[in-house]
């Protein structure tokens, strides 16, 4: 019997469409969570739509959920039931390894165990994300979410909250910084909330001129059109950090240009294809490159308590999963405002 529905990828090519299966019994350390929310990534179509290897097909992709626990395994003092959880970008990693002990499983030096697409540490069971109607999951690897805010709008921290929180917490953006965020979309409209809640001065670098009004109201300071040539050189070696979300192919240099003296390009973007960068527009004002992967629990978890302390909640269109191809086509096309959410009450 198939316990679980969901909307999945049956290759790379025709659209998602249902799909069921199931989730596993609960063990001692699992939590069974009810899903209520479920956010859309660019990476999940990055994967499903073969821009990067290592799809299973049948794919249910979804990575930033949030719901109901329902259910807890006997060894569970973390929840109980009815408590309100989030579940990110990965469910599992070795936790032995140096990175796993000192909370950076996103580091896990077997690799982290991600939430879809990705075989289970038993080497044999496939993971399966959110855009489904539960999840069992280790309650090590799962969030506490305070239930005094949006959850539709919360879901979205679980992967580009983090995967931005992180980066410039580490990059030490704080009052009198300037900081440019590049693409103003799932990843750069929280990027903007983030740095400018740090105090920075902030900068979005866009493509379409269209978003000026919004990254005005997202609580950025200043907006600089990337294809205009005059804007890009008034702004040569302006900004002390640089976060690039660019999910597109595109070369470093003309943002590493932007850099001032010790400039850091902080790089979560994943395009399909590796940018090109010129050395000398890295040993000019002794810029960095920097990447950063998601977060770990720990700084998850803190990132999340900031959010509720702050108010601080992604901008979302919450869509019907039956509506999820048209949604992949829009933010494919940029028209993206600024984070699709699947409402998952439309699959039960
Ligand atoms: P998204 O919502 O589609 O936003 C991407 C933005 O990139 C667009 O809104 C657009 O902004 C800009 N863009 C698109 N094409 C461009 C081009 N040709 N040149 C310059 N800018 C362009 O995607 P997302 O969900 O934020 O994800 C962004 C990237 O981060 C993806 O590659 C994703 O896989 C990756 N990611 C990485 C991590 C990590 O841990 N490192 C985690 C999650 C996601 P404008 O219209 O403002 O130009
Ligand atoms: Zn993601």
């Amino acid at each position: 019997m198939n316990n679980t529905k969901a909307y999945a990828a049956y290759n790379a090519n025709d659209d998602l469409a249902p799909f069921e299966f199931n989730r596993r019994d609960l063990k001692a350390n699992d939590v069974l969570i009810d899903i209520l929310y479920c956010g859309i990534c660019h990476s999940d179509i990055h994967l499903v739509k073969g821009d990067w290897p290592g799809a299973r097909y049948p794919l249910v992709p979804g990575h930033e959920i949030v719901g109901k626990v329902k259910a807890v395994g006997a060894d569970v003092t973390k929840f109980k039931i009815g408590d309100t959880a989030g579940v990110g970008v990965f469910v599992d990693s070795c936790k032995t390894c140096k990175n796993c002990k000192n909370d950076f499983e996103n580091y896990c030096e077997e690799g982290m165990t991600g939430t879809y697409s990705e075989l289970e540490r038993d080497g044999v069971t496939i993971t399966q994300g959110g855009y489904s109607t539960q999840i069992v999951v280790d309650a090590n690897y799962v969030l506490k979410v305070s239930a005094q805010l949006d959850l539709k709008a919360v879901a979205p921290l679980l992967c580009a909250g983090i995967t931005t929180y992180s980066p410039l917490r580490y990059a030490g953006v704080s009052a009198g910084m300037k900081v440019g965020v590049v693409g103003l979309g799932g990843l750069g409209h929280m990027g903007v909330k983030f740095a400018s809640s740090f105090g920075a001065e902030v900068t979005v670098l866009s493509t379409s001129p269209e978003k000026e009004a919004d990254a005005k109201k997202l609580g950025a300071h200043h907006f600089l059109l990337t294809t205009d040539a005059e804007q890009m050189k008034k702004s040569r070696n302006y900004f002390d950090v640089i976060l690039n979300t660019v999910s597109a192919n595109h070369d470093y240099d003309m943002y590493l240009n932007l850099l001032d003296l010790n400039g850091k390009l902080l790089v979560v973007g994943l395009p399909a294809a590796p940018p090109k960068t010129s050395p000398f527009a890295l040993v000019n004002n002794r810029r960095s490159i920097i990447g950063s992967k998601i977060g770990g629990i720990k700084e998850t978890q803190e990132m999340l308590d900031y959010c509720a302390e702050k108010n601080i909640v992604a901008d979302v269109e919450l869509i019907a999963i039956q509506d999820i191809n048209k949604a992949y086509n829009r933010i494919v096309n940029g028209d993206v405002h600024y984070r699709f959410v699947i409402d998952l009450a439309s699959l039960k």
